[in-house]
């Protein structure tokens, strides 16, 4: 395909980036749109144009349906082992390429290298957990009360799946969806982020390298987002939508797909409390602090977008993080050394401007960074600001950035209520000695995931996934993920 950007950037890559396929995936075929489109991709890192991607139609949409519909019953009546067998390929390929991977990520988010090497790890742990969980769907068989008859209860794939995902985790956001529906024996149909398909076509590449058949995963990536996911949901072989995304476009699929009562998982936006009790370990509290505030620069739904630290300890936390902030080496995520890439876009760097410059007019004080960085690329500072008032925009919304807004409290109640007033509930962290306090606070506040006195949870063994407006469902865990994608069937047996 002749592409009118200039791909010098892939060019000059130590790895082969450029050898990775990134047209639409459909049934197993590498396809152009079939209209000619196509979106480009950019780097964060300069803002330069790298390579561009298929720009899907309605036609294509429905080609992708079309093509997941006939793959649909030789996949669910694949024996779960081998299901499992080409799930455990699929994470062993991705470990021998993570290299490539990470570097590809990096590109094309912009984050650190470091940081997408994390990514590739964890995305790839989600085909080992699932190709465990594959061979450990089991029924249940009971007495009714009445003694008149048994309950059987079959678990069944759900049907064709639409995948939705976001550009901040190009790869785990789709392998936490894709191998459990691929376990439960769906055929599924992945629509990525603009700003980071190239990751989603690498791995499409990988799937059919592992064994997984034609139109099992189809991939495409499309500029009208909203008319094309409508029109897979009103296809009536279509029975599952899952998304990883903003609240507001989580709220209109949830819409639309109740106009055709479809099921949903929503894995939404968050606004993590972060709560440091004068008993923590401090030099632990600062290490997770870092790790919940600078994971991907930020740019996680479970980052720490609120730190509450109790008076006590308060100032030696705050001199803490803004020395270890101010020491981030900021750059190109592909560089070696890079420990706090760009930001994915510049639209993305004038939202963190903006909440610093309203959380300063309302008193905050400027501890490091706190002003755009100017030159090519989308870069914002490492910044931590204390005394921020709990009225800022900032305590309301997704930072989504490397901003470290810290307010100081004096009671527990005084912590928890702060913690809890935010229409989010998708992480929250606690740094305490005291491990009866820990589960006590753990247990009031209104979120589906603590870390008490661990500044990450991600993990394929367990359910993530948040309550109020962070959204419905849950992801990885012993069975929870898995069931998802899985409708029960009750059959009423007499004999
Ligand atoms: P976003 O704007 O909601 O986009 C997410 C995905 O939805 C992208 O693929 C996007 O496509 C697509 N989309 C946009 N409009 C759509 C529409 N009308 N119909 C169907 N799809 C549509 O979110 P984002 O900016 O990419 O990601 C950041 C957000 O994701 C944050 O709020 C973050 O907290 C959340 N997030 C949550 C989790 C979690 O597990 N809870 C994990 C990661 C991120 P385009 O790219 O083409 O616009």
């Amino acid at each position: 395909m002749n592409l009118p950007y200039n791909a010098s950037q892939l060019d000059q890559d130590p790895y082969e980036v450029r050898g990775f396929p990134h047209r639409l995936y459909i049934g197993g075929q590498w396809l152009p749109s079939s209209d000619g489109g196509l979106i480009e991709v950019t780097d964060p890192s300069s803002g330069a144009v790298i390579a561009a991607v298929p720009d899907a139609t309605l036609e294509d949409a429905a080609a992708a349906v079309e093509a997941a519909a006939k793959a649909a019953k030789g996949w669910r009546e694949t024996a779960p082992r081998k299901r499992s067998e080409i799930l455990r390929r699929c994470f062993e390929l991705m470990v021998e390429r993570s290299e490539t991977l990470a570097m590809l990520i990096s590109l094309e988010n912009g984050k650190a290298l470091r940081d997408a090497r994390g990514e590739v790890g964890y995305a790839a742990e989600f085909f080992r957990w699932n190709a465990e969980e594959a061979v450990r769907i089991t029924g249940e068989f009971g007495t009714a009360p009445s003694g008149t008859n048994r309950i059987v209860v079959d678990y069944q794939p759900i049907g064709i799946c639409v995948l939705v995902t976001p550009w901040n985790f190009p790869a785990a956001m789709a392998t936490r969806k894709i191998a459990p529906a691929l376990a439960a024996g769906c055929t599924v149909i992945l629509k990525p982020a603009s700003e980071t398909p190239l990751t989603a076509y690498a791995l499409a590449a990988l799937y059919s390298e592992a064994g997984v058949p034609d139109g099992v995963v189809n991939v495409l990536t499309t500029s009208t987002p909203g008319p094309l996911t409508s029109a897979m949901l009103a296809d009536p072989r279509v029975r599952k939508l899952s998304f990883t995304g903003s609240t507001g476009i989580g709220r209109a699929l949830l819409a639309e797909a109740a106009k055709h009562v479809i099921s949903c998982s929503m894995e939404l936006g968050g606004n993590a409390p972060f709560i440091v009790f004068d008993d923590a370990d401090l030099d632990a509290a600062l290490d997770g602090a870092m790790i919940a505030k600078m994971r991907n620069a930020g740019e996680a739904c479970t980052a720490a977008n609120r730190i509450y630290v109790q008076s006590g300890i308060h100032d030696a936390f705050a001199d803490g993080l803004s020395r270890r902030m101010a020491a981030l080496k900021i750059g190109t995520g592909t560089r070696a050394e890079t420990e706090c890439g760009p930001m994915i876009t510049r639209k993305a760097v004038d939202k963190i401007d903006r909440l610093v410059k309203d959380a300063v007019n309302r008193g905050a004080k400027v501890l490091c960074g706190g002003s755009v960085l100017e030159g090519d690329g989308f870069f914002y500072p490492p910044t931590v600001l204390s005394e921020v008032s709990p009225d800022a925009d900032m305590a309301h919304e997704e930072i989504f950035g490397p901003v470290a807004p810290i307010t100081r409290f004096e009671s527990e109640a005084q912590a928890i209520l702060h913690a809890n007033n935010t229409e989010y509930g998708l992480a929250a962290y606690l740094y305490t000695r005291d491990v009866a306090r820990g589960m006590r606070v753990a247990s009031e506040i209104e979120a589906g995931m603590i870390g008490l006195n661990r500044g990450l949870m991600s993990d394929p063994a367990a359910p993530f996934g948040g309550v109020k407006q962070s959204g419905l469902g849950r992801e990885g865990g012993q069975h929870h993920g898995i069931a998802e994608f899985m409708e029960a069937k009750y059959i009423a047996v007499t004999f």
